[in-house]
């Protein structure tokens, strides 16, 4: 429309983007190939995206001069990073547009103020309690056992939850985080693990990726498969709840909500990231405009672009894992055998160092058929080892 129009921004104007990981790198081309420059601001020299941006502010989060140097360059700021601080978002968004705001950013924070404002919308969340200190453990939990104690704050991966089956472990486990704020969710049976992808602009327009399946290895997003095995109506709901879930956010940017589908309860929202997400990254490749791309023309004020998927696709995670044989020597993966495959296309995201466990890369499947696409994610692996 017309008022996109008058307030775009314009070729060669630059983006500010906080935060220097993947995700970053990913905008940071994204946004460039529409025509931007990125200016990134991180304390880590030639990170991932630092090492693409068009320049970087080298400080700290928190630090006034870099956040005032990217107030007078930019003409909006986003960020790339779960746990920046939401003051830096504020401090910004006194002299120049910020997206997400600090708000929505300050809720998916906290996982139980991310599920007040959930269930608020009448989308359901897990059973669960607050714990915020020792005399919170009582008799009145035991229907939340067998559970999951999680620290409200910065778990990512699998990390900062334990498995508790009784009274007596739910105390363990919470000496064991530290008597940080926790809550205590109830271990449900999961059918499937899903997660939407959804773009809300400036002007409250919503555009949502297809439902994407996911499944974990040790805490960590493994594969995803894209368009999710579920039924089509389960499909539509979970679209539904993350328009209603970022619209009651008054959200502006593109956001993740992650779903469990448990049995005999159909859909329950997990967690949502206030970011591009891990399992959004297929649509690079298969969709007619990525998450990214949504992000910066948000930022730049622009029209949202099509989701619309034009092939099915498996994205694959490549771990640091894969740089080490089974003894522990470093080894190069087997490009050239990967990329054989016609189908696969390959992200590597920059990192000199390999370290088990750390997202290093990832490759997306684009293939004519759904099981066509699923067979070469094997012979990857099979490749990769
Ligand atoms: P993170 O922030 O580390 O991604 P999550 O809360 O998403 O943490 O939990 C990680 C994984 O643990 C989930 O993807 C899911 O497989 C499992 N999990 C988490 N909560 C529950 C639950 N209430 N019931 C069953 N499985 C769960
Ligand atoms: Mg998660």
């Amino acid at each position: 429309s017309n008022s996109h129009n008058a307030q775009a921004a314009k070729p060669n104007q630059w983006l500010g983007l906080l935060g220097g990981g993947q995700l970053g790198r990913m905008f940071c081309m994204a946004a460039q190939s529409l025509g931007f420059r990125v200016l990134v601001l991180d304390p880590a020299a030639n990170g991932p995206a630092g090492s693409v941006a068009d320049d970087q502010v080298l400080a700290d989060y928190m630090d006034d001069e870099g956040l005032a140097q990217l107030a007078a360059r930019c003409v909006g700021v986003t960020t790339e990073f779960e746990n920046v601080p939401a003051l830096a978002l504020d401090t910004l968004s006194k002299s120049i547009p910020v997206s997400p705001s600090a708000f929505s950013v300050g809720i998916a924070q906290n996982r139980i103020d991310e599920k007040a404002y959930i269930q608020k919308c009448g989308v359901p969340v897990a059973p669960h309690a607050a714990i915020r200190q020792t005399a919170d453990i009582s008799i009145a939990l035991e229907p939340l056992l067998p559970g999951i104690l999680k620290t409200a704050r910065l778990g990512y991966d699998g990390k900062g939850q334990v498995r508790v089956k009784s009274l007596d472990e739910v105390q363990k486990a919470f000496v064991e985080l530290g008597q940080v704020e926790c809550v205590l969710e109830q271990r449900l049976p999961l059918l499937k693990e899903v997660s939407v992808i959804v773009a809300r602009d400036s002007m409250g327009e919503c555009a949502t990726f297809p439902v994407a399946e996911n499944h974990h290895r040790k805490g960590i997003l493994a594969t995803t498969v894209v368009p999710a095995r579920i039924d089509e109506s389960m499909g539509a709901q979970a679209r539904a709840n993350a328009i209603a879930i970022a619209g009651a956010l008054d959200y502006v940017g593109v956001l993740c909500v992650e779903f469990f589908v448990v049995d005999g309860m159909g859909l329950v929202v997990n967690e949502i990231a206030p970011r591009p997400h891990n399992s959004g990254h297929y649509s690079i490749d298969a969709c007619v405009t990525s998450q990214f791309e949504q992000q910066a023309r948000i930022l730049a004020k622009l029209p949202l672009g099509s989701t619309r998927q034009h092939s099915p696709a498996v994205m694959v995670n490549l771990l640091g894992d894969l740089w080490f044989t089974p003894e522990g020597e470093e080894r190069e993966p087997n490009w050239p055998a990967v990329l054989a495959l016609p189908e696969v296309k390959l992200h590597l995201y920059g990192k000199e160092q390999a370290r088990v466990g750390r997202k290093m890369g990832h490759i997306t499947i684009v293939a004519a058929e759904l099981e066509r696409a699923l067979e070469v994610a094997q012979m990857v692996r099979d490749i990769l080892g």
